[in-house]
């Protein structure tokens, strides 16, 4: 914020002070004003008044007028016309207001008028009023009657306002009335001639709103009728107000009032702007007024503030130069300078007191600073000197851990310290010394210190590992003698760190040591590990997890727990159960059913475990185990039982049957007889050796002892022989050799391979329900492999079992097989066999049309 100049603060004070008693003032004149506005409303509210008398009055005297003279004629029964017309003139003569009167009949006639004729010249007796509203309406009231305005007979040109009085006969039967017609010039110059005040327009209506009396003498001869419009006040249910008038296109301030006995209504109107000229013109006047005075003050507020402002002024500068010069002034060097009211010279005389004193103080302060900053240099010298010194421990102690070789660390940390310990130091530790200019091995203490040192005198601190001292830190003194206090404090702790710094480097070892060996346990374990730390996030995964998940641990990192627990239930096959109660800590382990990349699928077996050493706990690992094998096996396990009691069975209880047959001793078989049944105790137990050889050649295959008898063979003799082996019409084989090209000759065991093509053709013949059963032999060489085929027509396979049909056991449920009864190890035991020819085997197939067996097999 920007601070105003004392002048200006001054002129502003004195402006405002000033300025409020002048609006003050002005306000009330303002409120004298309005007041005076409202006496001029109440005057024109009276002046109303008057004028509703004065109508009332003139309308009153003329109306008394008429019913005198009708209560006249009714009292004196009978009366001539000639006596009628004298007493017509003399009320006409006696009251100018009246323009005509006349008595009539009951029917309307005029019997006496006065005058004897109109305008025109026509005689005015004799005629007939029965038309008149007048008329009508006393002879149905009985009882005087003031019309409305309305234009006579006469040709006149002035509108009238009649008054009809009844005359009765002396039975009070009406037999007539007298009519006084009142003359309406007169009524308005009567009325008009007195003063409402300036400017003012009084106004006379009759009850049908019909202008009575008004300036505009056209209006009211015109008998104009006001409406609403023409005047907001009668709109209005107020008595005055400001309205604007269709009439004089104005807006005009109106008092109104309305005579009852007459249901006329009069008000007094005048121009607005009249009533509210005088406050306008005040208040324009006071505003000027206010306005000078304003400009007035400001100007004399400029003067007595330049003039009290000065004064000020010059003792600021006085002050000022007391305190820029800085020295003791002359005490009476402001008398010259301060002209001004005699407080201020007080308060001049005042602060050059003050000044001098604190000029005084000022000296003696800075004396005492001089020396303060002396001490504070010398004091920040040795703190300073600390300073590099724990610097330089702390890096010491600080970066050695991730050192290699400690001995050259300690070199250059020496040649480091060097500027702040004015002596050479040595560092011997473990019959290792170091020192600036050389690092030496197998050295002693006593040798070292002849050898090695310049001086004859050392000042040595002992180091400690594990509180066994191991060695020392030398300071050669060279010729001093001692060494001050504060160094040798710094060397003791050096000697500390030291300690320290090797303990740690120790430690630092062995457990860089102990990470290595555990990592390369962790890496080569055959389970998978993952380590989550308390926030949940995952700190270790080992290859294991990364070969299981592939590259969906890829672009999780940081991969969080929650992660692995997705993967698993996104790609895995489990049971849900098992999978909510390992979710909600309720069981430590499941197991899952993985697809791996490569199609394979594979089970695990997962099991969670809190990573805590003394209660505190650091997090939890996973660990994932493949347990495939062991499923397999256990699965192996139940298979082979059942299989072998269900294969078993049927032969042996055949073959029980035919030799109790045969053993019966009281019976006598035909020759035929005993041979097929001979016959048939052979096929069976051809059918037991043949899944025992089926067995033993799978177990071979598991332990790998399958021998070989491998020779150089032409493919298409073993395929031939096959093929002959095939019993006739039980399929049309076709073998189909290509076109060109040698006969492969193949390095291999011939009676194994045909055990494997025999398989093969065995299970197209069997698992085919066509009535004309295909099966195609071909081969195609390439490089230096073969690749043989069996095509059949048969029921086909699916692409999911593509892989597991060569899985021992494994066959697919479907009616053929269902049919045929099999054991499941044919593929498996050819597959062996096949692999262990180098070679490999694999099928595909459109279900419901055929598969196709493809063998490859290394030439030699
Ligand atoms: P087995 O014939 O005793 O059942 P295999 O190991 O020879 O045992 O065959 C495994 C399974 O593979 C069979 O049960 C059958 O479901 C399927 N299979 C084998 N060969 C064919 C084929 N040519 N067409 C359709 N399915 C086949």
């Amino acid at each position: 914020m920007s601070k105003k100049s004392l002048n200006g603060q001054l002129i502003l004070s004195f402006t405002i002070v000033l300025s409020l008693a002048i609006l003050l003032f002005g306000i009330v004149q303002f409120l004298q004003v309005a007041s005076l506005i409202n006496e001029n409303k109440n005057q024109q509210k009276q002046a109303t008044q008057y004028l509703t008398a004065n109508v009332f009055n003139f309308v009153d005297k003329h109306k008394k007028v008429v019913e005198t003279i009708a209560f006249y004629i009714t009292k004196q029964g009978e009366i001539s016309d000639a006596e009628t017309e004298k007493l017509l003139l003399a009320v006409k003569s006696q009251n100018p207001g009246f323009l005509n009167m006349y008595i009539a009949d009951s029917d309307g006639t005029a019997r006496v008028f006065y005058p004897l004729y109109n305008d025109k010249g026509e005689a005015n007796v004799g005629v007939n009023f029965l038309d008149r509203d007048y008329y009508k309406e006393l002879m149905k009231k009985k009882e005087t009657v003031i019309s409305p305005v309305f234009k006579g007979r006469g040709g006149t040109k002035n509108p009238l306002v009649a008054i009809a009085s009844p005359i009765f006969n002396k039975e009070g039967e009406l037999s007539g009335y007298v009519l006084g017609a009142i003359n309406l010039n007169e009524f308005s110059n009567e009325l008009l001639k007195k003063s409402y005040g300036q400017q003012t327009s009084p106004v006379v209506l009759d009850q049908n709103n019909t202008i009575v009396v008004h300036k505009n003498e056209k209006l009211r001869i015109n008998m104009t009728q006001l409406t609403n419009k023409d005047i907001g006040i009668l709109a209005s249910s107020k008595n005055d107000g400001y309205f604007y008038s269709n009439l004089t296109k104005m807006k005009e301030y109106i008092t109104y009032a309305q005579i009852q006995e007459l249901k006329w209504k009069v008000w007094i109107s005048r121009p607005a702007e009249e009533v509210t000229n005088e406050y306008l013109a005040t208040l324009f006047k006071m505003g000027t007024l206010l306005f000078i005075a304003i400009i007035v003050i400001a100007i004399i507020s400029y003067f007595l503030a330049n003039n009290f402002g000065n004064q000020l002024k010059q003792l600021v500068k006085y002050v000022q130069q007391t305190v820029l010069e800085n020295h003791t002034t002359d005490s009476k060097m402001y008398e010259q300078i301060i002209k001004g009211p005699q407080e201020i010279a007080v308060v001049a005389e005042k602060f050059q007191i003050l000044a001098n004193t604190v000029q005084q103080k000022r000296k003696q302060l800075l004396d005492l600073n001089e020396d303060l900053e002396k001490r504070i240099i010398e004091r920040t010298k040795s703190l300073q000197k600390s300073n590099n010194e724990l610097l330089a421990i702390n890096k010491f102690i600080g970066s050695i851990t991730k050192t290699e070789n400690v001995s050259r660390f300690i070199q250059s940390f020496l040649k480091e310290i060097e500027p702040i310990i004015p002596f050479p130091l040595h560092f011997l530790f473990k019959n290792q010394s170091v020192s600036t200019e050389r690092i030496l091995h197998d050295i002693n203490i006593n040798e070292y210190l002849a050898t090695q040192t310049k001086g004859e005198t050392w000042h040595i601190e002992p180091i400690y590992l594990d509180q066994a001292q191991s060695g020392f830190l030398i300071v050669d003194l060279m010729e001093k003698e001692s060494i001050s206090e504060g160094d040798q404090r710094f060397l003791k702790m050096l000697a500390n760190s030291f300690s320290i710094m090797i303990h740690n480097k120790v430690l630092f070892d062995q457990y860089r040591i102990k990470h290595a060996e555990l990592n390369a346990v962790l890496e080569s374990m055959s389970e998978g590990i993952v380590l989550v730390n308390n926030e949940n996030k995952v700190i270790y995964f080992n290859s294991f997890i990364t070969r299981l998940l592939g590259k969906e641990t890829a672009g999780l990192h940081p991969f969080a727990e929650e992660h692995l627990l997705r993967l698993i239930e996104s790609l895995g096959d489990y049971n849900e159960q098992e999978f909510s109660d390992f979710l909600d800590e309720s069981s430590d382990n499941m197991k899952f059913r993985l697809r791996l990349p490569n199609r394979i699928e594979k089970t695990y077996f997962i099991w969670k475990f809190n990573v805590q050493h003394e209660n505190e706990r650091f997090g939890k690992g996973y660990v994932i185990r493949d347990i495939t094998t062991e499923e397999e096996i256990d699965f192996l396990k139940s298979n082979l039982i059942s299989i072998a009691s269900h294969e078993f069975k049927t032969p042996i209880t055949t073959i029980k049957g035919s030799i109790e047959t045969l053993l019966r001793a009281d019976a006598s078989w035909e020759e035929e007889f005993k041979r097929e049944l001979l016959v048939g105790v052979h096929e069976d137990i051809n059918r037991i050796q043949e899944l025992v050889n089926d067995w033993l050649d799978i177990s071979k295959i598991e332990s790998g002892s399958m021998t070989l008898v491998k020779e150089s063979v032409s493919l298409q003799r073993i395929i031939k022989q096959v093929i002959n082996q095939i019993p006739e019409g039980s399929a049309d084989i076709q073998f189909i050799k290509p076109a060109v090209g040698e006969v492969p000759i193949v390095f291999v065991d011939k009676s194994r391979i045909r055990q494997v093509l025999v398989n093969l053709m065995t299970n197209a013949i069997r698992y085919n329900d066509q009535a004309h059963k295909q099966i195609v032999i071909s081969y195609l060489i390439e490089k230096n492999q073969v690749h043989l085929s069996v095509k059949d027509n048969g029921i086909g396979i699916q692409e999911r079992f593509y892989e597991k049909i060569f899985d021992r056991f494994y066959r697919v449920e479907s009616t053929a097989t269902r049919r045929t009864g099999g054991t499941g190890l044919g593929l498996s035991i050819s597959k062996g066999i096949i692999e262990a020819h180098a070679g490999k085997i694999f099928v595909e197939s459109q279900l419901g049309k055929g598969s196709t067996f493809t063998i490859t097999l290394p030439i030699k």
